[in-house]
């Protein structure tokens, strides 16, 4: 595909206008003049109207619980303890494979239509996950949730020692690299030191990255000093020797100015979950001071369940404004900053070194928003205009690796209203049991 006298981010988040050729699922032209005139040879396939609209590097959700949307508006206006142990976790309990394959197919789906191109997530199912994310074309960074709950058990008698290495071996960098596989543990408090530190040697024997909770709650990261002898989560996972493979630390919110030197010196990436953050009450992350230490800090969705939605558009905006309102400091965390946590910065947080931005040599995944609405006019600044007045709806083509995903309302691989009914199906069951 060509996309033709079109707006577009180019490399430094900077709008340009001109053409972007796509071929062979990599984008082989970046420039203003149409490459087919000096060489008309080149077969681009589709030449794209790029009138009224703007082509932006894709989106990168790095923290995600896609099944969870099987528990969408389930859940509501309850205190966080409460929300986990009495609503979530029991219906958690009941959701059987065949209903997070489609659930997890809706979530995908969801992503797409918002421009998403690549999501890091930690949930159970992951041959279901696996299989919607080879069928529908994205990006995934699939971890398989680990809980531990007894202090004493050994990750050597555990089963998920022997299951997470044949996920690294039957899907890590599969499908062309678009399937990777990252271990997992859920959080601090939900694991011992034995298995802490067993997984990040394991990572490190795979080489595979990690996902985990980090310092979400006030609560967790106070209980956890108490429990480890005065250190922080963060300190106390370093200790493990945990972060010597590339590690997302979820939430990060009740961090201290020494996890930041410990996040930034062992390359940790922050993924900030500011809608989730706030439903559940749980604070304001320190984004301004992270990003000054100098750690890569990128946009996360968190599940649906405190969300509730996987518009990352609408992260975009909390994110952009939020470090703000919080700090009460209005220059910190610039629009530019905000596009790159939700584009680059999780490129690289995934492994993803060619992708993230438009630029040649770079894989061709990217997103098109009509930017014809009032909404967007006047036309003085698309970077602000995107990151303050963009909607998710305004995405109108969704393109994976130079594959369209979604386009227009239609989703070439994905049987939406199928997957749309079986959700809805597994949801009332699953209440009706409860
Ligand atoms: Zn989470």
């Amino acid at each position: 595909m060509l996309f033709s006298e079109i707006d577009y981010l180019d490399s430094n988040l900077d709008v340009l206008h001109g053409f972007v050729g796509v071929r062979d699922g990599r984008i082989d032209y970046v420039g203003a003049n149409d490459p087919t005139h000096s060489n008309p040879a080149l077969d681009y396939g589709e030449r794209y109207n790029g009138a009224g609209k703007l082509l932006i590097p894709g989106l990168y959700n790095t923290h995600a619980h896609a099944p969870m949307v099987l528990l969408r508006g389930y859940a509501e206006n309850l205190p966080l303890q409460q929300w986990l142990y009495e609503a979530v976790f029991p219906f958690e309990d009941r959701i059987r494979a065949a209903q997070a394959y489609p659930a997890m197919l809706v979530a995908i789906a969801e992503m797409l239509r918002f421009g998403v191109v690549s999501f890091s997530d930690m949930y159970f199912f992951t041959e279901e996950r696996a299989r919607a994310v080879a069928e529908s074309g994205i990006k995934a960074n699939l971890c398989n949730g680990l809980m531990v709950f007894d202090p004493d058990v050994r990750y050597e008698d555990m089963p998920d020692k022997e299951s997470n290495e044949r996920f690294v071996r039957s899907y890590h960098n599969t499908l062309d690299e678009r399937l990777k596989i990252d271990l997992n543990i859920h959080s601090e408090y939900i694991s011992n030191p034995q298995v802490v530190q067993a997984v990040g040697q394991q990572a490190l024997e795979l080489g595979v990255n990690t996902h985990i909770h980090l310092s979400e709650t006030a609560r967790e990261h106070e209980e956890c000093k108490q429990r480890r002898g005065g250190l922080t989560p963060a300190a106390y996972f370093e200790s493990l020797g945990f972060f010597k493979q590339p590690c997302v630390a979820a939430h990060c919110v009740h961090t201290e100015p020494e996890d930041w030197q410990i996040l930034a010196r062992n390359g940790v990436t922050v993924s900030a979950n500011p809608a989730s953050n706030m439903k559940l009450a749980s604070g304001f992350a320190p984004v301004p001071q992270m990003l000054a230490a100098g750690i890569n800090v990128t946009l996360g969705t968190d599940g649906v369940a405190s969300n509730n939605s996987h518009n990352i558009l609408k992260d975009l905006y909390l994110f952009a404004l939020l470090y703000k309102g919080a700090t009460g400091d209005p220059t910190v965390v610039t629009a530019k900053e905000a596009l790159a946590a939700a584009t680059i910065n999780g490129a690289r947080a995934q492994g993803r070194l060619d992708s993230g931005s438009i630029a040649v040599g770079n894989r061709a995944d990217v997103a098109v928003l009509d930017i014809s609405g009032p909404w967007f006019s006047p036309q003085t600044d698309l970077l602000n205009n995107l990151v303050y007045a963009g909607q998710g709806s305004d995405v109108v083509l969704t393109m994976v690796d130079g594959a369209v995903l979604y386009r227009d309302g239609i989703y070439p691989t994905i049987d939406v209203k199928r997957a749309i009914f079986e959700t809805q199906q597994a949801t009332q069951a699953i209440l009706a049991s409860l």
